[in-house]
């Protein structure tokens, strides 16, 4: 499933087609995953100027003029391509025409994926959790979401309303970047853990945008990170610090992958 990295990816490689542009048709199959409906989003945004192609945590947000937000959250296995001249991608969901005759459109093999008009981006997103990489998401900010709580660590880094953007690959590979267990409750981490908790989200994310991602099969084939995870996938494996072999256990229904000697299970 695409993360905050892979988002932000296809967010700045669509930006320059899409930016000044004008909708002038939107067509879905897929009605159950456009809300309102997909005669309202048609009517909302035909017609209508694309500002700016932005991202909030995983969502892909349209900013449109003179008013209104297309999102698009690519879920399981959602793709943006731009269709060629003679067809469309394979499991093609919806289509967005252009006023430069290009169509935009979305595939989404297992239709896990959404597509939502609003005219109220903080209405839209009121659910979701800070930004890692925003300037709001310091140290002090961490230290107060994990005050108090006694959950693990690992699903409370999963939670969108927490902190949004990370998932199952970012999560591990910052937790390992900390040296942090994934099941230490996350009230018994002291100032030092939290401090270093901030910087290896930030390092893993910023990381991972800079090389495109991590490649997730068909789903995303760009990316460069998976060259460069240190745990996530790496089961078996020798730990790049210490060499002890990278073991999976399950936190919370997901596969999780950590070094047992860099990342301590916590004393009770
Ligand atoms: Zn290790």
């Amino acid at each position: 499933m695409p993360e905050l990295p892979e988002v932000e990816t296809v967010v700045r490689k669509f930006r320059p087609g899409l930016v000044g542009r004008r909708f002038a048709g939107f067509e879905s199959s897929w009605p159950r995953n456009t809300s309102p409906s997909v005669r309202t989003v048609r009517e909302a945004i035909v017609g209508r100027r694309v500002a700016a192609l932005a991202r909030r945590a995983k969502w892909i947000v349209f900013e449109l003029e003179p008013r209104g937000y297309l999102l698009v959250h690519l879920r399981m296995s959602g793709r943006l391509e731009w269709a060629a001249d003679h067809g469309l991608p394979a499991h093609t969901r919806a289509v967005w025409g252009l006023d430069d005759g290009r169509r935009l459109a979305f595939a989404d093999a297992r239709k896990f994926g959404r597509i939502v008009y609003s005219d109220a981006l903080e209405e839209a997103t009121a659910s979701l959790g800070v930004e890692p990489l925003a300037r709001e998401f310091t140290v002090a900010r961490l230290g107060e979401l994990l005050k108090g709580r006694s959950r693990r660590l690992k699903p409370l880094l999963l939670d969108q309303a927490v902190i949004a953007g990370l998932g199952n690959i970012y999560a591990d590979e910052a937790l390992f970047r900390a040296g942090l267990h994934p099941l230490v409750r996350c009230d018994r981490l002291r100032p030092p853990q939290v401090e270093r908790l901030h910087a290896a989200i930030r390092a893993v994310l910023r990381e991972a945008i800079r090389r495109n991602g991590t490649q997730i099969d068909w789903v995303y084939p760009e990316g460069r990170m998976q060259s460069y995870l240190r745990v996530y996938g790496r089961t078996g494996e020798p730990c790049v610090a210490c060499r002890t072999p990278i073991t999976a256990l399950r936190v919370g229904q997901r596969g999780t992958h950590i070094c047992p000697r860099c990342q301590r299970r916590p004393r009770r």
